[in-house]
This record gives C-alpha cells, sequence and structure tokens, in this order.
C-alpha cells in the first residue's frame, strides 16, 4: 500500500479520537527538558510504536553545550498561615517553574512575590515558566489568585530534586527500501500544555503507526526528545548518519484550529519545502508559506550551517502568534481532533511525494511518440481520460532530465497524483527510464 492509498482509507473520525486520547493521556505528566516525565511519556508511547530509548549522563559536552543534571519533582506547594494549599503542584504542575532548585521555608508575601508569575492581562490563566541554565525556584499562577492572597506568612515547599543524571530521548526507525532517510521531529519537554509538544508528539506517534504498515522507499526516523538540548545531543551522537538525511520535518503546534503554516528550510528549495508549497496550495485551503528564521523549535539546530539539512517545520497557528501558548488555556480543549487528523493527512500527502519523486529521461525526444499502440491512448474521450492524456504529455515533454516529476506536477497544474501515475504508465514502455531521485 502506498501513501496515497493509506489516505483514501483514512477513517479520519476514529484516528482524531486516538489521537486526541493519547494527548489526554500525556497531558498530566510533568515533564520537563530532563526527568522521570519524558521517561514515563516515552514509555507510553511505546504501547503504539517501536522506540529505542537512549540515556546521555548529565555533563557530557554536545558542541558548545553541556547534558544538564536531571530534574525531578515530587510535590510542591504554597502555605497560608492556616495550613492551606493555596498554590499547588498536584492541580496543576504548570504551577511550578521547570527546574525549580528544592526550597522549604515561610516568607512574608513581599518575598513571596519576588518568585511568583502571573499573566495579569489573561488574569485566570497560570503561564508557563522555565529556569533551565540558572539556578533559581518559582511559582505560577493564575493572576485572579495572586490577588487573593492576603498579607501574612506563607510556607514554602518545593520537593524537587536537581542532581546528576541523564537527558532522556526517544527514537523509532522505520526501515524502508533503502537508507534514504527522512526525519520527523517533535518535542516532549513541555509539561501540561497540548498544542505545543503533545500536538507534535501525536502526530508523528500516529504518523510512525500508520507508516509502519506501508512498504517504503525511504527509511523514516521519529525523534522525540526535549527542544534544543536534546536536538545537540542527538546530533552531536549521530554526525555520521546525519549524511542520510534526505528530508526532514519538524512537528509543533499541529492541533489547534488555525490554518496550516510551513516554515521552509534553511536551503529554501529542498524536495520537502518544494512538497509543502505544492500540497498546500493544491489543497485549495488557506495557508501560510514562511522562508527560514533562524528562530522557533529544532530546525535551528537541523538548519545550523554545520548540518544545513533540509528540514522544514510544519504548525498550524505559530508559536506566539495564539494567546494561548505557554500557559494552561493550551488545553485537550484547545487541540481538536479534526486538525490533529489534517495536520496528519497533510505529512502524508507530502511523503507520498518523498516517496514517488524522480527525475526521468524520454527515451524517444524528436517528435510526439504514438501512445495508441503502447496502449496509452484512451479514444473514449471525457474530461478525466483528456487529463490523463494531458498528464502522459508533460511527463513526456518534461521529461530532459532536467525536471523531476513534482516540478511537471506543479508546472502543469495537474497535480502529483495524476503525474505520478502517468509516469508509472510510461515506465512501465519504452517511452521513459528513471534517471535518479532528488
Ligand atoms: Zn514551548
Amino acid at each position: 500500500m502506498s501513501c496515497s492509498e493509506l489516505l483514501a482509507g483514512l477513517e479520519r473520525e476514529a484516528l482524531g479520537g486516538e489521537m486526541h486520547a493519547l494527548i489526554r493521556e500525556l497531558y498530566p505528566l510533568c515533564r520537563s527538558i530532563t526527568g522521570n516525565g519524558v521517561r514515563e511519556t516515552l514509555r507510553r508511547l511505546r504501547d503504539h510504536i517501536p522506540l529505542e530509548v537512549e540515556e546521555v549522563p548529565s555533563g557530557t559536552e554536545v558542541y558548545d553545550w553541556r547534558v544538564p543534571q536531571e530534574w525531578n519533582i515530587r510535590d510542591a506547594w504554597v502555605k497560608n498561615g492556616t495550613g492551606e494549599r493555596v498554590i499547588d503542584f498536584r492541580e496543576s504542575n504548570l504551577h511550578v517553574v521547570s527546574y525549580s532548585v528544592p526550597i522549604r521555608r515561610k516568607m512574608s508575601l513581599a518575598e513571596l512575590r519576588g518568585n511568583l508569575h502571573t499573566l495579569p492581562e489573561h488574569p485566570d490563566r497560570i503561564p508557563y515558566r522555565t529556569s533551565y541554565y540558572s539556578e533559581s525556584w518559582g511559582f505560577c499562577l493564575a493572576h485572579s489568585k495572586l490577588e487573593q492572597l492576603a498579607e501574612g506568612e506563607y510556607e514554602v515547599c518545593i520537593d524537587s530534586t536537581l542532581e546528576d543524571g541523564h537527558l532522556t530521548y526517544g527514537e523509532c526507525l522505520l526501515r524502508g527500501a533503502t537508507r534514504d532517510e527522512v526525519l520527523v521531529s517533535c518535542h516532549v519537554c513541555h509539561p501540561s500544555l497540548c498544542n505545543d509538544n503533545l500536538s507534535g508528539i501525536s502526530v508523528a506517534v500516529f504518523l510512525a503507526k500508520l507508516l509502519s504498515s506501508l512498504s517504503l522507499r525511504n527509511s523514516y526516523r521519529f525523534l522525540f526528545l526535549p527542544a534544543t538540548i536534546g536536538s545537540i545531543t542527538w546530533l552531536k551522537r549521530n554526525e555520521e548518519l546525519v549524511t542520510r538525511i534526505r528530508h526532514g520535518l519538524v512537528l509543533t503546534c499541529v492541533g489547534d484550529a488555525g490554518a496550516i503554516t510551513y516554515k521552509k528550510s534553511r536551503v529554501g528549495w529542498a524536495l520537502v519545502d518544494r512538497a509543502f508549497v505544492h500540497v498546500l496550495a493544491r489543497s485549495g485551503r488557506p495557508h501560510e508559506i514562511r522562508e527560514f528564521t533562524p528562530f522557533g523549535y529544532d530546525e535551528r539546530q537541523y538548519c545550523s550551517p554545520g548540518f544545513d539539512l533540509p528540514v522544514g517545520c510544519m504548525m498550524r497557528t505559530p508559536f506566539e502568534e495564539f494567546p494561548e501558548y505557554h500557559s494552561s488555556a493550551d488545553n485537550p480543549d484547545f487541540v481538536r481532533p479534526a486538525s490533529l487528523v489534517d495536520s496528519l493527512a497533510t505529512c502524508l500527502e507530502v511523503f507520498e511525494i518523498l516517496e514517488r519523486n524522480r527525475v526521468c529521461r524520454n527515451l524517444k525526444p524528436r517528435c510526439e511518440p504514438r501512445l495508441g499502440k503502447r496502449g496509452l491512448y484512451d479514444s473514449l474521450g471525457g474530461d478525466r481520460v483528456r487529463d490523463r492524456q494531458l498528464a502522459l504529455l508533460w511527463v513526456l515533454n518534461q521529461s530532459d532530465g532536467r525536471h523531476d516529476l513534482l516540478e511537471i506536477a506543479h508546472r502543469s497544474g495537474l497535480g502529483f497524483p495524476a503525474i505520478v501515475d502517468a509516469a508509472d504508465a510510461l515506465l512501465a514502455t519504452d517511452l521513459l527510464a528513471e534517471e535518479g531521485w532528488p
């Protein structure tokens, strides 16, 4: 079965339900860039796909960085004078600044305030804050709740550990007929946030699950890693196999109701870039194509000049451009089953191009060859037949060894499925030969 046949048979409603259920299951886990929340997340992904889990010791040098100490947290709270938990980690793991060092002591509200973070413009939301690379502690809470805190003494407890341990990431390799690889990368380091991190995880998991039933030309490597330090660590440990990566994609913020945004790779005209431009243009729906910027998610590392991998980034509404971003409002209700499935289906359409795009050569390039005597000419007529014949003529005309099938699909306006089917029909005759895989 091919990606396009898989797409045609997709039971979208049921699949959307499963994808959303995975997000709800992972939502309560307290993930960070290291620690047991990431391990537990990866353990649950193994119920769906085969995943190799790697553990890299704290202190390992990775280019200009160092794998940090491992952070774990059991509980955290702020109690008022009567012993009531006015801020409670058990209610939401967003309440604690990620990587907070342990603390237990009493202090005045004035002193406590210096370590509290709120969003005054969205007074009912808890913000998401981190403190990975400076030793500090803090709590996040709804601004409305902060305003209710009375003067007096509070007891503060963060029952966390920050000590030598490991950085954990997961890798799932689906072997295809060739060693050419498609890299799909998503981050797993955010706690209870859905569009930013869990949506990418869900789309990647279900892509891997669905692709595993196909016979593929490319191999597909799915990475589930903490943002920035995770991809830097992976690149450092895999310098040799990076040359196999022919196409790549970072998945993030792929579950909200917005239209799809594709950010091009640093290369800008890599096949994955051209494939997204084509698929989104053919969709007839609103979408946005953005040029590369050295900012964003892990494409920053994959597209650093020493690697310059053809890795783009697929999003719906980009980070920082939806008000729910990095707050408790990025919850399971904010991501939609239909958007998750649409993101997955768009990836499959692109993968279909990555699987079947080729450069071909017309073996009888002087004047038009006769299609009828090769069983390729259908005299019955009709729009569909005419389009099929147009596709045959386009492939023959453009296959001079310089234009790949995707370019022909774009230039002819006929779309990739029609052009690739015409090419396959011609390849079965003496008229066309395969010349290479761009
Ligand atoms: Zn984020």
